[in-house]
């Protein structure tokens, strides 16, 4: 557990407020958010670089939208003076609609439609990260049609092994993201001449979920080289953006947290020499220890060999267990002193064996209709639910001290069955 959650008088809460609370408001499942946890990890972060780097160095920090995008997530890192790291038309409206502005905003991603670099033209947002030369060809006919310019920064794919999961592995030559540096360096030069592009600089994200250095380091190197390359050709870059991929603890039994004061070491010692701007791209370190998903117990269903806990959340509310194998610690919200010890498969409802949040997970004995958190689900979690087998979306909540807010509404089955629409020759 972190300091975002505690048991106070014997029940789970998300800073002063009681889950159990929450639950009987607001129903289940829902994911909670504490709004505190999530301005802390931003602390952190900026505080482990007015450490190591001098002020006028400090990295421009923008959020990677896509592990949290709920408007309130977004509004508070907004007002902490953070930017946006978007990858899509939609996510680039969120972030408007809280108030980032357009000179925060960095647009990522391996696949831009017309209508989204239209957005980023006129919005003029600080800069657009080329993934490939078709793209940028695109975007220079976009905005010449615009006459807009249009700052541009050219992802480097550094062919490192991040260490992670496959699933969130992207700094592999092999993976669909970035270019390679000579690539990039064509490219650069090519933007450089061109009337409506304005290159800025390289950028790289190199997959997801990192706690060991040693992959940024060697990442960045292969920035840095890339970058004096440029330099030496009089097209020095003015800005290096390091992407995002700070870990987070999943399992305090097995895993470290990233060493911050070490990679911003890295920062200073590799990005910083370059005296360009620096751009950082935190998605789920920011977010992931600042958020639970609430579900309540539906049957402890008892099988052959073993025994299931049936929660009334499945795989479409909280995809990582499914798709990436992820582990999420599960805690009964009431703590009650002297329970025996039981081991589970903990299950969603979905119809699908891949429902599956936990398998032979010992905790303590739960009986139906009991409150369970699945912990650590601030990132990727609600922003990868679908409505699969008709369910609805959870409902968001936030909470900052002893008060809390519903962000976003539990959605209904009639809005979802509410956009079919039966052809007219079936009536
Ligand atoms: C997903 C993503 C991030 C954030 O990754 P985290 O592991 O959540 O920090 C940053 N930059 C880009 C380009 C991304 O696609």
């Amino acid at each position: 557990m972190n300091n975002a959650f505690s048991m106070q008088d014997g029940t789970l809460c998300a800073d002063g407020v009681k889950l159990e609370e929450l639950a009987a408001r607001h129903g289940t499942p829902f994911y909670v958010y504490s709004a505190p946890a999530m301005r802390g990890r931003a602390d952190a972060l900026r505080q482990a670089f007015a450490a190591t780097l001098p002020p006028e160095r400090q990295p421009l920090v923008t959020f990677a939208c896509k592990a949290n995008s709920n408007v309130a997530v977004l509004r508070l890192f907004a007002g902490m003076g953070i930017g946006a790291d978007i990858v899509s038309g939609g996510e680039m409206a969120r972030a408007l609609k809280a108030g980032v502005p357009p000179s925060r905003i960095v647009f990522s991603g391996v696949g831009k439609t017309d209508a989204e670099m239209d957005d980023a033209l006129r919005h003029g947002i600080l800069q657009v990260n080329i993934e490939s030369e078709p793209e940028m060809e695109r975007l220079a006919a976009r905005a010449a049609a615009a006459q807009v310019p249009v700052g541009v920064a050219f992802r480097l794919n550094p062919d490192v092994e991040a260490g992670t999961h496959a699933k969130i592995t992207t700094g592999k030559g092999e993976n669909k993201f970035g270019m390679p540096a000579a690539t990039v360096a064509r490219l650069y030069r090519r933007a450089a001449a061109d009337p409506w592009l304005r290159p800025r600089g390289i950028s790289m994200h190199i997959g997801s979920q990192l706690t060991a250095l040693e992959p940024f380091r060697l990442a960045f190197e292969k920035m840095a080289a890339l970058a004096r390359t440029l330099e030496a050709e009089g097209l020095a870059p003015e800005s290096l953006d390091i992407g995002g991929g700070l870990g987070v603890v999943y399992r305090a039994d097995t895993q470290a947290p990233p060493d911050l004061h070490g990679y911003a070491a890295l920062v200073r010692d590799i990005i910083a020499p370059l005296g360009t701007q620096i751009i950082l791209e935190p998605g789920r370190f920011l977010v992931a220890e600042a958020g639970a998903l609430v579900a309540r117990t539906l049957f402890v269903k008892k099988g052959e060999d073993r025994e299931y806990l049936i929660l009334d959340a499945g795989m479409n509310d909280l995809m990582r267990p499914a798709l990436y194998d992820a582990w999420h610690t599960i805690l009964p919200v009431r703590d009650e002193a002297g329970r025996p010890r039981r081991i589970y498969d903990i299950v969603g409802p979905v119809c699908e064996t891949g429902d599956t949040f936990a398998k032979d997970r010992e905790m303590p004995e739960m009986r139906d209709g009991e409150l369970a958190a699945v912990m650590t689900a601030g990132a990727y979690g609600f922003v990868m639910a679908s409505p699969y087998n008709t369910r609805p979306l959870p409902a968001e909540i936030m909470v900052d001290g002893t008060r809390s807010a519903v962000i976003r509404a539990r959605e209904t089955a009639e809005e979802i069955i509410g956009r079919d629409i039966v052809p007219g020759w079936m009536e």
